[in-house]
């Protein structure tokens, strides 16, 4: 498999992707990255997530979930692959 077909796209570069702060110091570590497979290849939406942001151990799933929901909205609502978006929808 490769990797020539995937895509990076980042959501809100430089900023916490549950609260919008700015993302202050070293980011690395504090990134989250949600692979969409689609026709055409994999989509990497790549967030990140301040300090007071990062949840609980028991919280993780939830946290997960809400922020995966996020990032797909958020890629749904984008035009960076409507033709792509358009065959998703009706598989
Ligand atoms: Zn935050």
């Amino acid at each position: 498999m490769t990797d020539a077909t995937r895509r990076d796209v980042a959501y809100r570069a430089g900023q916490c992707a549950r609260c919008g702060r700015l993302i202050v110091g070293d980011p690395r570590g504090q990134e989250v990255c949600l692979d969409i497979i689609g026709p055409v290849g994999v989509v990497a939406i790549h967030g990140w997530l301040d300090r007071q942001c990062q949840p609980e151990p028991a919280a993780v799933p939830a946290a997960s979930r809400a922020l995966a929901r996020r990032l797909i909205g958020w890629y749904r609502s984008t035009h960076i692959e409507p033709l792509a978006l358009a065959e998703v929808d009706h598989a």
